[in-house]
């Protein structure tokens, strides 16, 4: 506190210059034209709407470690929600729901080495949507054509703006290549997601990543996944990740036990495995962040934001 008196730049100055920042406006509308078309899309679609839940005994255990975010209430443990995915499952039980989405706020307490990627905030709104029936290839044609949906929209709604921007509008694209993770690890290395992101120009999936237990495992070939990532192109990174859904109640257990997972937090939800009750699913969720930047063309996600979020950062609002 005394130093930054000292520098003549208090905590309060700097969030309001942060509350300043002249793209700010304009960056923000685009967001709203993101949200906008994306909710016209899914109606189309006939998707139905689902409101975004903020605590649940059971949330997405993700295949990475962040700061534990939960809370004691009514004789139970709340986790504020890192994702829907169980949600989004356990909805479509109901017989005459095929298809959902829901605007979900995430909060992730990422550590602080994800500060500086531009692609992380500890809190950011995915939009997360699931098909019952549905394999990973309607998914991924529904996620193309939902981007090139809100691309042309955006054209159209706010061209000025997107000149400004970006200094072009936005690309509207064909099918997108494809490549497997084990493939492009082979040719370019470890850091293949980024490298080939930085190498191509439109945007393309990734499939077979090894994580969560709930991404569908090939019985074919035990080790490959049902899984998929869009990738933006020019080094913006991964902007989507998505699943065949495993719902056989052995397959989970098995995967549970390979992954690492806490089964007794997770013993209501298997007993609905057990049952046979989970439907076949598929789906993805998307960060709106990121693909706002990806669009206005801006380095670090923070930026996007209002109020900052970055990993491992204090803020006072
Ligand atoms: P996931 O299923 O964990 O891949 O999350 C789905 C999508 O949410 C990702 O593809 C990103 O677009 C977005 N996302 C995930 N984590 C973050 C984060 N920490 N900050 C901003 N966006 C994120
Ligand atoms: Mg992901």
């Amino acid at each position: 506190m005394q130093s930054e008196v000292l520098e003549g730049v208090s905590a309060v100055d700097r969030m309001l210059d942060r509350l300043s920042r002249p793209l700010l406006p304009g960056v923000l509308r685009i967001q709203q034209g993101i949200v906008r078309a994306t909710h016209e899309f899914m109606f189309k679609k006939g998707l139905t709407q689902v409101m975004p839940l903020m605590l649940s005994p059971i949330t997405d255990p993700l295949n990475h470690g962040v700061v534990d975010a939960s809370i004691a209430y009514a004789d139970t443990r709340w986790s504020l929600t890192k994702s829907m995915i169980f949600h989004k499952q356990l909805a479509l039980m109901h017989p005459e729901l095929e298809s959902i989405y829901i605007m979900s706020p995430n909060v992730r307490l990422e550590f602080a080495d994800r500060a500086e990627t531009g692609r992380h905030l500890f809190e950011f709104t995915q939009i997360d949507f699931e098909f019952k029936n549905k394999d990973r290839f309607f998914v991924m044609e529904f996620m193309e054509d939902l981007v090139n949906f809100v691309f042309a929209r955006l054209n159209a709604e706010l061209p000025e703006l997107l000149l400004e921007l970006r200094g072009e509008l936005l690309p509207l694209y064909e099918k997108w290549p494809v490549y497997r993770t084990e493939k492009l690890e082979a040719a370019l290395g470890p850091d293949y997601e980024m490298l080939q992101s930085k190498l191509s120009d439109t945007p393309f999936w990734l499939l077979n990543h090894k994580r969560e237990f709930y991404d569908k495992e090939d019985q074919l070939k035990p080790g490959t996944y049902f899984n998929y990532d869009l990738v933006w192109p020019l080094g913006f990174g991964e902007g989507l990740s998505g699943a065949e859904r495993e719902n056989e109640y052995k397959q989970i257990l098995k995967r549970m036990t390979e992954t690492g997972t806490n089964k007794e937090i997770f013993k209501d939800y298997l007993e609905v495995a057990k049952q046979g009750k989970l439907p076949r699913t598929a789906g993805a969720g998307f960060g709106v962040e990121r693909m706002t930047r990806f669009i206005c063309k801006i380095n670090d996600i923070d930026d996007v934001t209002v109020f900052p979020r970055k990993p491992g950062h204090a803020s006072i609002f």
